[in-house]
C-alpha cells in the first residue's frame, strides 16, 4: 500500500456536471490505482472546533438515549418482537408507518435544503462516517503521534515499540468498535436487560451478531475505509452536484488572490516576485482527510470540512497576509467579488425558500397529526374460522376478533358496540381492559333474528369508545345471512 506523504493526488473534478473526455478517462484510470493510504494532519481552528462540537453532540445523543428512562420503560426504543416503537411519550404500531414515511421524507428535504444553502455541510459535520473517522483518528493521534510520526512509523521495522503501539491502538478502536454496536442494539432491545445478559452470557445469537457485525462495520469504515467509504460507497457524494448551484457555499481556494504560488520568506514583497497569497506549503493537503487539493478547484472528493481553510488561515496569519484564501464561499462571490451580505443574501434564494416551506408543512403537518392522534387504535378481523352459523334461539351468528392496541401510557377501559342493522346484538362482552402500550385480540360474537333482513352480506360498523367519550374509533365491517 503506498502513503500519501503529502504530494499531489490524481483528482476528478465533477463540476460542473459535464467531464471532459480526459477526464473520463482519468476518472477510470482511477479506479484501478493503488490505494494510497492518507496520513491526515491534525487541525485546530473556527471549522475543526464546530467538527468536534457536532461529534460530542451526536456521540452523547447516540450513547446516550437508550439509557434515559421514560416512566417505568426506556425512553427510545424500537422493539420489533412486539412491533411497537417507544420515541419518548409516543408509541407507534406498526399502523403508524405512514410517520416512518414522514420522517423519512423530512430527513430527504432536509438533505436538499441544507445542501442547497451550504453543500456538504452534512459530510463535513453530522455524518457517521466523519464522526467516527474523527473520533479513530483521534485515537490514532493519541497513540501514534500525529502526521510525521505516524509516516516514520509505518515505515520502520517492526519493533516492540511498534507492536505495542498498534496493538493499544486497534485494541482502542474494537473496543469502541463494540460499545457502539452494543449501544446499536440497545435501540432495539432494552438495553439494561442487554447489559445483564452480556455479563451473564446470555444474550441471543441475533443479539450477539449484530453487535459484532455492526462494530465490524464500524471499525472497517472509520479504521480503514475512511475517506474511500465517502469517494467510493457514498451514493450521496455522486449525485450531490445536482443539488448544487453557483450560490452554494463550498470550501472555495480563491485563485485569483492566490495564484502564482510560491515559496518566499515573511516579509518578502509578493509584487516585486510576481507571486500570489500561497505559500505552496500544501498544508491544506496535508490536513485534508481525503488526500485533496482544493487549489484545483471543487472535487466530488471534498466533504466540506473546512479543515483546508482552518490551516490556511493559520498560515496566512503567519505571513501577515488577510485570511480567506481558503474560505467557505460560492462560485458566483467568488467569480463578481461578491461581499458577506451579499453571499449571505443569494443564500435566501427561491429554490431555498420553496425547500423551506415545503419542510415546515410537513414537519407541522406531522406534529399535527401526532398530538391529535387517537390513543389507541383497532383492527377488526372476521373470524374465519367459524363463518355464519344459526345458533340456539334460531338467531344468526357472525364470529369476529377486534384487536385493541392500547397506545397510551396508562391503562384504558373499552366499551365495543356494534350498529348497522336493526336488532343487532353484541352478546361477548361489551368492556375490555387494555394495560398501558399493550395491545389485545378480543373475540366478539353477533347476533341477528333468523328472518330479520335478507340473506347476503350486510355492513355494519363496531364503535369503540376508550374512557373519555370524545375519543372513539369506528370500524367497518360485514354481517353474513345465509340462505
Ligand atoms: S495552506 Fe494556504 S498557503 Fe498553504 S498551500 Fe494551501 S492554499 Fe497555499
Ligand atoms: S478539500 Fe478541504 S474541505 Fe474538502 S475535504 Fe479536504 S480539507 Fe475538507
Amino acid at each position: 500500500m503506498k502513503k500519501n506523504t503529502g504530494s499531489v493526488p490524481k483528482i476528478i473534478p465533477v463540476y460542473p456536471l459535464a467531464m471532459t473526455a480526459q477526464e473520463d478517462t482519468e476518472e477510470f484510470n482511477s479506479l484501478y490505482v493503488a490505494h494510497q493510504k492518507i496520513y491526515p494532519r491534525s487541525v485546530t481552528g473556527l471549522f475543526a472546533k464546530w467538527r468536534w462540537v457536532m461529534v460530542l453532540v451526536t456521540q452523547l445523543v447516540f450513547y446516550g438515549l437508550p439509557w434515559f428512562e421514560w416512566g417505568q420503560r426506556q425512553a427510545v426504543l424500537f422493539d420489533l418482537g412486539a412491533r411497537r416503537f417507544y420515541i419518548l411519550g409516543i408509541v407507534l404500531y406498526p399502523q403508524d408507518f405512514i410517520y416512518l414515511t414522514a420522517l423519512l421524507v423530512i430527513c430527504a428535504l432536509s438533505l436538499f435544503l441544507f445542501t442547497a444553502v451550504a453543500g456538504r455541510l452534512w459530510c463535513g459535520y453530522a455524518c457517521p462516517q466523519t464522526v467516527y473517522s474523527e473520533i479513530f483518528m483521534w485515537i490514532e493521534r493519541q497513540v501514534e503521534g500525529d502526521r510525521s510520526a505516524r509516516i516514520r512509523l509505518d515505515d520502520s521495522p517492526m519493533s516492540l515499540e511498534k507492536l505495542v503501539k498498534k496493538w493499544y491502538k486497534h485494541f482502542l478502536w474494537i473496543s469502541l468498535s463494540l460499545w457502539t454496536g452494543f449501544t446499536f442494539v440497545g435501540y432495539f432491545t432494552p438495553v439494561r436487560a442487554l447489559g445483564m445478559e452480556f455479563f451473564s452470557g446470555h444474550m441471543s445469537s441475533w443479539e450477539v451478531f449484530w453487535v459484532f457485525f455492526y462494530g465490524f462495520a464500524t471499525y472497517g469504515n472509520a479504521g480503514f475505509m475512511r475517506e474511500q467509504v465517502c469517494k467510493y460507497m457514498c451514493p450521496y457524494a455522486r449525485f450531490q452536484s445536482a443539488m448544487f448551484d453557483k450560490d452554494t457555499l463550498i470550501v472555495t481556494y480563491d485563485e485569483q488572490r492566490g495564484e502564482p504560488r510560491g515559496a518566499r520568506r515573511k516579509k518578502a514583497d509578493t509584487a516585486t516576485l510576481n507571486l500570489g497569497a500561497c505559500v505552496d506549503c500544501t498544508l491544506c493537503v496535508q490536513v485534508c482527510p481525503t488526500g485533496i487539493d482544493i487549489r484545483k478547484g471543487l472535487q466530488y472528493e471534498c466533504i466540506g470540512c473546512g479543515a483546508c481553510a482552518d490551516v490556511c488561515d493559520g498560515v496566512m496569519d503567519q505571513m501577515g497576509y488577510p485570511r480567506g484564501l481558503v474560505k467557505y464561499s460560492t462560485q458566483h462571490a467568488i467569480e463578481q467579488g461578491w461581499t458577506h451580505a451579499q453571499v449571505l443574501l443569494r443564500i435566501f434564494r427561491p429554490r431555498v425558500w420553496i425547500y423551506t416551506l415545503i419542510l415546515w408543512t410537513i414537519v407541522i403537518a406531522v406534529g399535527v397529526s401526532l398530538a391529535m392522534r387517537s390513543p389507541f387504535k383497532v383492527d377488526v378481523v372476521r373470524d374465519r374460522a367459524s363463518l355464519a352459523r344459526i345458533v340456539a334461539g334460531g338467531k344468526i351468528e357472525n364470529n369476529y376478533r377486534l384487536q385493541i392496541m392500547n397506545a397510551a401510557e396508562q391503562e384504558q377501559r373499552f366499551t365495543i358496540a356494534a350498529h348497522g342493522l336493526p336488532g343487532l346484538t353484541l352478546v361477548t362482552d361489551d368492556q375490555v381492559t387494555v394495560a398501558s402500550t399493550e395491545s389485545q385480540w378480543i373475540s366478539v360474537r353477533l347476533q341477528l333474528p333468523y328472518g330479520a333482513i335478507a340473506a347476503g352480506s350486510h355492513p355494519i360498523h363496531f364503535s369503540i369508545t376508550s374512557g373519555s367519550p370524545s375519543e372513539k374509533i369506528v370500524e367497518k365491517s360485514v354481517f353474513l345471512v345465509p340462505r
